[in-house]
């Protein structure tokens, strides 16, 4: 008898689908997921590579060294970054700066005026003061120290070249902090790596500031969780985005308890003081993750009546979470419902 039976040709053929299901499988591309620690937090990149994208190692390689690059510019925690050591420079007078963070600086510095003050990088004292710079020693500073930062601190302090290159300080002691845009800038580099590897679908987050780019594992628009602001976690709402990016400022990470009230990270340049009000998370979405971040921040500053305002009033797509007695409220600009919900309305 030949080797060839009705039962064995229906085991081979199974096996063949099987291994040509295991062939397609294979060619078809698994995401990738990059994680590591960067700018002071932690970042999760997702991918899906294609037969062109270089070996994952390889990939991660790059975008460690991109975020190092920035650290190196904008940090304030490295001694050595060139934000520190023009920090460190208390003369008044004219510095030269990386074409990098004259960006960054440009656009702090526009959001700034933007805002009425709201995003102030001159508040670095203040920052310091309370505890949530480099030195983190938390507590309340007496008041007399409040007036002495702040009395450093102020935009008029501080004037751009429109040429670019160079920054003046008008007085001596100027210090900046870019810690609330540069972490989105980060996230805006990173993007932009992959997108120059021809990796044209993937999600990039750092520290809860995220961009996405094309689509999602298995097809759609990718799928992007606002935190629910609470010590548990969880999701408040899930926001369907491609081609943009999400910023979040929230006062329940970073903050210290003293005398049975909370104190966050986030200063108001006017008081001196961590910002008092209900709202607790305030998302942006922008096309640049800088400007989503640092607008973020300044609608944090201004809280969920006056930043509600001024989002309405320059179009932008946010989304305040507020306490409102003893639950949490929720309320989206009209560009944030329109963006999520295009049909409505029309
Ligand atoms: P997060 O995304 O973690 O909430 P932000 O982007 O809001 O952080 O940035 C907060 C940081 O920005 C603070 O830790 C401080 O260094 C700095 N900062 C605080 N208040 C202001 C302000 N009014 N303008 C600019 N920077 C600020
Ligand atoms: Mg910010």
């Amino acid at each position: 008898m030949g080797w060839y039976s009705p039962k064995k040709g229906l085991l081979l053929g199974s096996l063949f689908l099987l291994l040509s299901l295991a062939g397609c499988l294979k060619s078809a591309p698994e995401p990738v997921e990059l994680r590591g620690r960067a700018m002071g937090t932690s970042y999760k990149i997702l991918y899906l590579p294609t037969a062109e994208t270089p070996e994952e190692s390889e990939v991660q390689g790059m975008v460690a060294l991109t975020l190092s690059q920035v650290e190196q510019k904008m940090s304030t925690y490295l001694k050595d970054s060139e934000l520190s050591k023009l920090n460190q420079a208390v003369k008044p007078g004219v510095y030269p700066v990386s074409k990098e963070t004259y960006r960054v600086l440009s656009e702090a510095l526009t959001l700034g005026l933007e805002s009425g003050g709201a995003l102030d990088i001159t508040v670095m004292p203040l920052v310091d003061l309370w505890g949530f710079g480099p030195t983190e020693q938390k507590g309340i500073p007496p008041e007399d120290q409040i007036q002495e930062a702040l009395a450093k601190t102020g935009l008029d302090k501080l004037a751009l070249d429109p040429k670019g290159g160079q920054i003046q300080k008008k007085t001596s002691n100027l210090t900046l902090d870019l810690s609330s845009i540069a972490k989105g800038y980060g996230v805006d580099q990173v993007s932009d790596l992959l997108k120059n590897l021809e990796i044209k679908n993937h999600m990039v987050e750092i520290g809860g500031e995220i961009r996405v780019l094309g689509e999602r594992p298995g097809g759609g628009a990718w799928r992007i969780g606002i935190e629910e602001p609470v010590p548990e976690g969880g999701v408040n709402r899930v926001v369907e985005l491609s081609d943009q990016s999400m910023a979040t400022s929230g006062d329940y990470r970073n903050f210290f308890s003293e005398g049975g009230k909370n104190y966050s990270h986030t200063i108001d340049p006017h008081t001196g003081r961590p910002v008092i009000h209900d709202l607790t998370s305030v998302s942006v979405i922008h096309s640049s993750c800088m400007t989503a971040d640092g607008w973020a921040t300044a609608l944090m500053v201004l809280g969920e009546k006056k930043g509600f305002q001024l989002a309405e009033k320059k179009g932008l797509a946010a989304y305040f979470i507020y306490r409102d007695k003893d639950s949490l409220k929720t309320r989206g600009t009209a560009a944030f419902n329109q963006l999520l919900n295009p049909e409505a309305g029309e």
